[in-house]
């Protein structure tokens, strides 16, 4: 059994309501390990530019076929999940989807393209847009590895040098402390300011708050803004959470979220920097137009 699969199971022993979306969770993190992903991530020479996600620019060559079977993969998981919402999904898997244009609204967090197409096909849209949203992670985690050393060592924005999202939570790690973003999609990491709202850009700790929930224990605290009113949960550890984990991680720390939402905060909807991203059928597949 992988650490995802044991990770996986741990959550649907506390969260046994939980066990549906773990299921098409599990599915996405054992695709990873699939090299396709690996091979469509575009070779990087130069360095990366000032507030540009590596990501952005990128013109990719999709080949069709196995992303439609991992779209068709997971919403049949999210379909025998027995959840009422999940079972709308059905018509999802006779549908002729554009299967580029929906890895591209994947990439670039762009939930209002899953959800028209949720609706034209009449599937539950918010279900669909949960789906959707994972299908370009495991794409996303092959170019966080391929360019980890085209990273941007001096990388202070709020949002993911690789991907452009919104960190899913930050780490304060080892003896000295060092403050870390971690990417909930590609699972990428970037070196923070200790007092730095990343949605705003906030550093005056008199609008900083830090908020201790009962259920958090010692080592997990909110971190929030009282200007945009956005929060990040923040853990204390010795290192980093490996890749695979970032997404189980921000899951299983959902207290944190609940407690920081009865408090009036929020994390921001959307990506941190709007990608340019060019996906184009790589005319494998026959029968299809680029
Ligand atoms: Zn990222
Ligand atoms: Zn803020």
């Amino acid at each position: 059994m992988t650490a995802i699969d044991t990770g996986v199971q741990d959550l649907g022993r506390r969260h046994p309501e939980w066990k549906p979306w773990l299921a098409v969770v599990q599915e996405i993190l054992r695709e990873a390990a699939n090299p396709i992903w690996e091979a469509l991530v575009p070779a990087r020479t130069e360095p990366q530019q000032s507030k540009v996600p590596l990501l952005s620019g990128a013109r990719l060559a999709l080949e069709v076929r196995p992303v439609r079977q991992l779209v068709e993969q997971l919403i049949g998981t999210a379909c025998r999940s027995g959840t009422p919402k999940m079972a709308t999904l059905e018509p999802v898997l006779k549908a002729e989807l554009d299967v580029a244009a929906l890895f591209r609204a994947s990439l670039c967090q762009d939930g209002k393209h899953a959800k028209e197409t949720a609706t034209v096909l009449g599937a539950d849209p918010e279900a669909f847009e949960a789906v959707a949203a994972l299908v370009a992670v495991p794409f996303l985690l092959a170019c966080n590895r391929r360019w980890a050393s085209a990273k941007s060592v001096s990388w202070m924005e709020g949002y993911c040098p690789v991907c452009g999202a919104w960190p899913a939570f930050a780490e304060v790690r080892g003896i000295e402390r060092s403050r870390y973003f971690r990417c909930g999609r590609c699972s990428g990491e970037w070196q923070a300011h200790c007092l730095f709202c990343p949605y705003c850009g906030m550093t005056d700790h008199n609008e900083l708050a830090s908020l201790v929930p009962e259920k958090g224990g010692a080592t997990s605290v909110i971190e929030a803004c009282k200007r945009c009113l956005g929060y990040v949960k923040t853990f204390t550890k010795l290192q980093g959470s490996p890749a695979a984990r970032v997404i189980l991680d921000d899951l299983a720390s959902v207290d944190l979220d609940v407690a920081a939402f009865e408090q009036g905060y929020r994390r921001p909807q959307g990506t941190g920097y709007t990608l340019n991203v060019t996906v184009v059928d790589d005319g494998v597949t026959p029968g299809r137009a680029v």
